[in-house]
């Protein structure tokens, strides 16, 4: 039975670069057998410009009914005077919670050819693939109590609570682990068990689960040791998983590591591996409009998206090693061009990469 992905390019440079992901799509649907109909919908400034709200019912009900979803960013100077509530990265969240997706999966991928765009040495980044598995949808970010009270001396506090069930532990952990087995079979859990009894029990958790794929290495490191060995030496990760705020901070830090917001892709997943997938990029909108973005971040979340929902780890293959091929032949946007090069346009990055595959 065919599978349906609902494309919502969103607002700034959003309906560029996931055209060039479109164009992918269809090569793979015309030419290699990909099972696949899509279907467009508006999300972000482009849903409240046409209908008020940055996140229509059809939309989520599209999202809802679909095996997957490919969006580009939303956001831009025109909404920001709009009231939080409405604003366009409301539909973001909107889509996150309604599609109840708990795991976000960002890689940290250097691919050799960009090596120098790193702010770390080289040898120490080039050939960079790792993947953070966050939980998304729990941990101090949501528990209960929290605010701000004023005690009897009449100062006052802030507080916040680090929960975590067995169930949200054992869910996100279950996602690392199938992940683990579709990569390299090593899993890092990273925790603050020397410390927080909620991350004690993360441990525990992780480590009662792991019988269930005796074909993963496991291992656990405390966050603060995580990241300086992400700094020291990326290179010996697989794939972590970790807390909602812990994954915050060490997927950004990681992110980094691979020089340009313009390559990394993301997917969030539910229970069932249905997924939003995009790029960790914003909407660029001082770029929009001008054929000038990076299309691979989205490219590479097509990859993502034929890896952990549509599963088709060998077409997932062909698209990454299309990719690597068009940087192997020298073309570059602007954002990952060295001094000396000519860039190349969006359009021009998507059909170097349809010519490649
Ligand atoms: P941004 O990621 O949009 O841009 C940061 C810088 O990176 C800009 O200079 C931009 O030109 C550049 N850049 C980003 N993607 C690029 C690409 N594919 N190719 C080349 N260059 C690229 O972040 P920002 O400027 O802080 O935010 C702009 C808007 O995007 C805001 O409205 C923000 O709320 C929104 N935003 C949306 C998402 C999302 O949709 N997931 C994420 C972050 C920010």
């Amino acid at each position: 039975m065919s599978q349906n992905i609902v494309i919502l390019p969103g607002d700034g440079i959003g309906p560029e670069i996931v055209a060039q992901a479109v164009k992918v799509l269809e090569h793979l649907r015309d030419e290699r057998g990909l099972d696949i109909t899509m279907q467009e919908a508006l999300v972000g400034g482009a849903a409240i410009d046409a209908t008020g709200g940055p996140l229509p019912g059809e939309t989520l009900n599209l999202a809802k009914a679909a095996d997957a979803v490919l969006l580009g960013a939303v956001g831009g100077y025109q909404w920001e005077s709009l009231d939080a509530s409405i604003r366009p990265e409301k539909g973001l969240l909107g889509l996150r919670a309604g599609l109840e997706l708990f795991a976000n999966l960002r890689p940290a991928l250097l691919f050799e050819e960009l090596a120098q765009a790193s702010t770390l040495r080289p040898e120490v980044v080039a050939g960079l693939d790792i993947l953070i598995v966050r939980e998304l949808t729990g941990g101090i970010y949501f528990g209960q109590p929290r605010g701000v009270r004023t005690l009897e001396n009449g100062e006052r506090e802030g507080y916040n609570t680090l929960v975590y069930r067995e169930s949200e532990v054992e869910r996100i952990a279950r996602v690392a682990f199938r992940a683990a087995q579709k990569r390299n079979g090593r899993l890092c859990s990273v925790d603050k068990a020397n410390v927080l009894e909620s991350t004690e029990l993360w441990r525990e958790v992780v480590n009662r689960i792991s019988s269930d794929y005796p074909d993963v290495e496991v291992s656990h490191m405390y966050v603060d040791n995580a990241a300086m060995q992400l700094v020291r030496d990326p290179k010996q990760f697989d794939v972590l998983v970790t807390t909602n705020m812990f994954g915050d901070i060490l997927s950004d830090l990681a992110s980094m590591l691979s020089g340009s917001i313009g390559m990394l892709p993301s997917a969030s997943l539910d229970k069932n591996n249905k997924g939003m997938y995009e790029p960790i990029h914003g909407s660029a909108p001082d770029i929009a409009g001008q054929d000038k973005a990076n299309p691979l971040a989205t490219i590479l979340s097509v990859a993502m998206m034929l890896r952990y929902s549509l599963q088709q780890p060998a077409l997932a293959d062909v698209v990454e090693t299309a990719v690597q091929k068009v940087l192997a032949d020298g073309l570059r946007t602007a954002d990952i061009c060295a001094a000396g090069q000519t860039p190349v346009s969006t359009t021009q990055m998507g059909d170097a990469v349809l010519a490649a595959l």
